[in-house]
């Protein structure tokens, strides 16, 4: 079946000349193994090398940027579990499913890659409307709501890094569910891996430090680089063309490692083609910056805090979109 490679536009105004790039951007969906492969062994070996640190020499001052790299890499994870929601961990759909689910789904105990793909689906086609289940929950809620002030976003980034962040994940994963016809499910696999995880952590000895530096950051660090990149994806926008509903963002290597590993941050780009898997999200950037609609209308923001001499998402978030 061939595919289009057309922009997904979900907003009433056609980007015409966003449309022009089509071959380029074929070239840029092609889907390589070996690229996934690298980025999660980076994620992997970064993970596991620092819990092995941690279990064999266990200190609280070893803990604290231990548990900021484990976080960082929870939250790798979670990117490149969108990655295979859209199916771009690898050619095979079996595979890419497998591995969705296995190595990037299930160490954080979400149950079910299916389900997060038909949710995340909807994000796509129906973005930011109360169909866009992402966006209806979020808007329901007043801690999603921007502008505001710089201490109550303060305040905010708190709440989520105390743990307060975990619920909104939880009631995510719950709204899923409880649209399901069957009720709540947890698939035989899911129940394996865990097993297979418990008998694991047993033998090695593991439970305190996988307690300490696997569930810690969890429901911690992981919960708060999310929330960043999640506020950072769809807020404090504009909202009145396909160009300023999303952004995009760039900012410095320390940054992009813990708010938005892979290329999350090619946000906008990854709305308008999907189906171009996150290491070429950099080159798409590149070319939609030839195109002039583009380079005049899109939302693109310099830094999370602090700007080069552009606009940080700060300063998006607390004020006004054109203050
Ligand atoms: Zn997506």
């Amino acid at each position: 079946m061939s595919k289009s490679f057309m922009p997904l536009l979900v907003y009433d105004q056609p980007l015409t000349e966003v449309s022009v790039i089509r071959q380029e951007v074929g070239a840029l969906a092609l889907v390589s193994g070996w690229r996934t492969s690298l980025a999660l062994s980076f994620d992997y070996v970064l993970m596991l090398v620092t819990l092995a640190a941690f279990h064999l020499h266990p200190s609280f001052w070893l803990w604290l940027p231990s548990a900021l790299i484990v976080g960082s890499r929870q939250h790798a994870l979670a990117v490149m579990m969108h990655e295979a929601a859209h199916g771009n961990l690898c050619r095979s759909r079996r595979l890419n499913d497998w591995l969705g689910q296995y190595l990037c789904a299930s160490p954080l105990i979400i149950a079910s890659l299916r389900h997060y793909r038909a949710r995340h689906r909807l994000h796509h086609t129906k973005l930011n409307s109360v169909q866009d289940p992402d966006w209806y929950l979020k808007a329901t809620d007043s801690e999603w709501r921007y502008p505001t002030s710089n201490i109550d976003l303060l305040l905010r980034l708190a709440r989520v890094a105390a743990g307060g962040g975990v619920a909104y994940l939880v009631r995510a994963q719950l709204l899923t569910k409880s649209k399901r016809k069957s009720g709540v499910h947890f698939p035989a696999g899911m129940v394996t891996y865990l097993s297979l995880a418990c008998v694991l952590i047993t033998a090695l000895h593991a439970w305190t430090t996988i307690a300490l530096l696997w569930l810690v950051p969890l429901v911690t660090i992981m919960p708060l680089c999310e929330r960043v990149r999640s506020v950072a994806e769809h807020f404090g926008l504009k909202h009145t063309c396909d160009l300023n509903a999303t952004r995009s963002v760039r900012a410095s290597w320390f940054s992009l490692f813990f708010f938005a590993p892979h290329h999350v941050n090619y946000h906008l780009e990854h709305h308008l083609y999907p189906m171009v898997p996150f290491y070429n999200l950099p080159r798409l950037a590149l070319l939609l910056d030839g195109v002039p609609e583009y380079k005049k209308s899109a939302h693109r923001t310099d830094g999370y805090v602090f700007s080069r001499g552009g606009r940080s998402l700060w300063r998006d978030l607390t004020r006004l979109p054109g203050a």
